[in-house]
């Protein structure tokens, strides 16, 4: 038996790229034609959802109460009064009582929280049981049963994320609440 080949291997793809390089269109960009990915999607969706749990509501922890910052307790403070919005939110996140993996509840404002980084990675993720209990105390049994009920019916897929109209309620919802807006392009809300 011998090793070497009679005939020369041939390459079935190109080695180098033949058209131009495909360029990456962002949202924004005027240019891009293409409708957003799910991932696309699902971030515009987030921006939104994120800045009217955050700002639409009061800016303490919702399970501890501890404000953003506790340096003055004597000052409360409002949304107008904060200089940055990535300072004073540092310690406050966008929580969900039913996991986010869970598209079909994963912008439902029932669902959102305002958690201070202890309650939510901390407390939530080594107390899943006591954050359930607490959960569903803050937002009624039925209510946290409902979502639940919603949740896995998306999971078992009878259920489909429907995102451009998931977009623009969260929008409008933004709008209502006069929380600041990310920048979302015009056509998507159409
Ligand atoms: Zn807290």
């Amino acid at each position: 038996m011998s090793l070497t080949r009679k005939t020369p291997l041939a390459r079935r793809t190109p080695l180098k790229r033949t058209g131009p390089k495909p360029r990456k269109v962002g949202l924004n960009n005027p240019k891009r034609v293409k409708p957003p990915t799910k991932t696309e999607w699902k971030a515009l969706c987030d921006d939104l959802a994120r800045n009217t749990c955050r700002y639409g509501r009061p800016p303490i922890c919702e399970r501890c109460g501890r404000g953003p910052m506790t340096i003055d307790e004597d000052v409360p403070y409002t949304f107008a009064s904060m200089p940055s919005p990535s300072v004073p939110f540092r310690q406050l996140q966008w929580a969900h009582i039913h996991p986010r993996g869970y598209l079909a509840t994963r912008w439902e404002e029932s669902n959102c929280l305002l958690l201070c980084v202890s309650c939510h990675m901390v407390w939530a993720e080594s107390h899943p049981l006591e954050f359930d209990e607490w959960a569903k105390e803050k937002i009624g049994e039925q209510e946290w049963w409902r979502l639940r009920q919603q949740a896995l019916a998306g999971a078992r897929g009878e259920m489909k994320v429907d995102y451009p109209e998931t977009l623009k309620r969260l929008h409008a919802r933004a709008v209502e609440l006069g929380v600041p807006l990310p920048k979302i392009p015009a056509r998507l809300l159409a």
